[in-house]
């Protein structure tokens, strides 16, 4: 079987694709209220088209793909492109990152087409908290979601929260208390400034004072008694611990810290057909253009994997990076 390496000797075997950059709600650290300027449809990558360049990834050393977006879930059609994916011969591994507001409806038919499990985002377990930072989301779905899912098979479950001081930082036990009685596995991320800098409306603190670090949420978590644990399977680059007794996990995610790039594993593509080689850094080969005048994509493949960076620019300087593109055109 073949492997991708890139110039650090990091074996590059995950690829995150991002189906969409639309999204059911705008959460005030990832979109605008109004959105952003949508891509044309004609720009997006067709399900052909994503299924060719999984195939060719896969063939070069690709095994996990996730989907994510905007909200993956929100592209008319998604079981069928998962279904395409878990045919393809190299992926055994299909998981998706979602807001969860559809999930109610589509886990059970995701699963059949052979998702293996889901990643949801949730900040918060205050319902009115929810519905300010997603500015349009409904927490009662997203349970509902959250159970189906569950019941579905798609596990394990993981909860993603990204961690805002002065909104949600005080929810840190609450949320890390989930785990105790279900096996899930909540994960917090820091903040990171990816064209999030402006006023995020009344009420929300303003760009200095919003970062929480994942040492001052340790600290915060102490008297939890978090112990060290094995990661579950595919927590990537989260450092993580459980609550004595607990039967699931929970898991920190520096994405400016310099283990993060370390361990790196992964390329992205994004939904108008460039690959990505970094989150935080924009380098960028387009895809599409040679999918569709049907050139060879392996070695445009080749070249972002070997455009990836030791690691990315946040760690060198506080300006916002990346420069080009919003989170819900990247996907996280
Ligand atoms: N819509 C899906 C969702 O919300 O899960 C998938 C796309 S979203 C961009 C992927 C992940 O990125 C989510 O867990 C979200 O919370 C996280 N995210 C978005 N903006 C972020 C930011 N500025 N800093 C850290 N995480 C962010
Ligand atoms: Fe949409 Fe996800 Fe961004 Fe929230 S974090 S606005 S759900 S893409």
């Amino acid at each position: 079987m073949t492997e991708l390496y890139d110039g650090f000797g990091r074996r590059i075997d995950y690829l995150r694709i991002s189906v969409t950059d639309r999204c059911n709600l705008r959460c005030v650290y990832c979109m605008p209220p109004d959105g952003v300027p949508w891509q044309p449809h004609a720009d997006m990558l067709s399900y052909e088209e994503i299924v060719r360049v999984v195939t060719v990834a896969a063939e070069l050393g690709i095994r996990k793909v996730r989907l994510t977006g905007g909200e993956p879930l929100v592209r008319r059609d998604i079981t069928a492109l998962v279904r395409a994916i878990a045919h393809i011969s190299g992926i055994d591994d299909i998981s998706l990152t979602t807001n969860g507001v559809l999930l109610d409806k589509l886990a059970a038919p995701l699963a059949e087409a052979g998702l293996t499990r889901v990643n949801i985002s949730l900040d918060t377990l205050d319902p009115i908290k929810f519905r300010r930072l997603t500015r349009l989301g409904d927490i009662d779905r997203v349970w509902r979601g959250l159970e189906v899912a569950e019941r579905a098979g798609l596990a394990p479950i993981k909860i993603n929260a990204v961690i805002v001081r002065g909104v949600n930082d005080d929810e840190l036990i609450d949320l890390a208390r989930l785990t105790i009685d279900r096996a899930w596995h909540v994960r917090f991320i820091e903040l990171m400034p990816v064209g999030n800098e402006g006023e995020w409306g009344a009420g929300f603190p303003a760009a200095p004072d919003r970062y929480c670090s994942i040492n001052e949420m340790l600290e915060r978590l102490a008297p939890l008694n978090l112990i060290r644990a094995e990661q579950p399977i595919g927590n990537g680059p989260a450092r993580t611990y459980h609550i004595p007794g607990a039967q699931g996990t929970v898991g920190f995610i520096s994405p400016l810290g310099d283990h993060f790039c370390v361990t790196c594993n992964r390329l992205r593509l994004t939904a108008d057909g460039r690959l990505r080689s970094c989150l935080l850094h924009d380098v960028e080969v387009p895809v599409r253009e040679a999918l569709r005048s049907d050139d060879q994509i392996a070695p445009l493949i080749e070249r972002a994997v070997a455009l990836k960076p030791r690691s990315h620019d946040l760690l060198m300087a506080d300006a916002s990076v990346p420069q080009d593109r919003m989170m819900c055109q990247i996907g996280g």
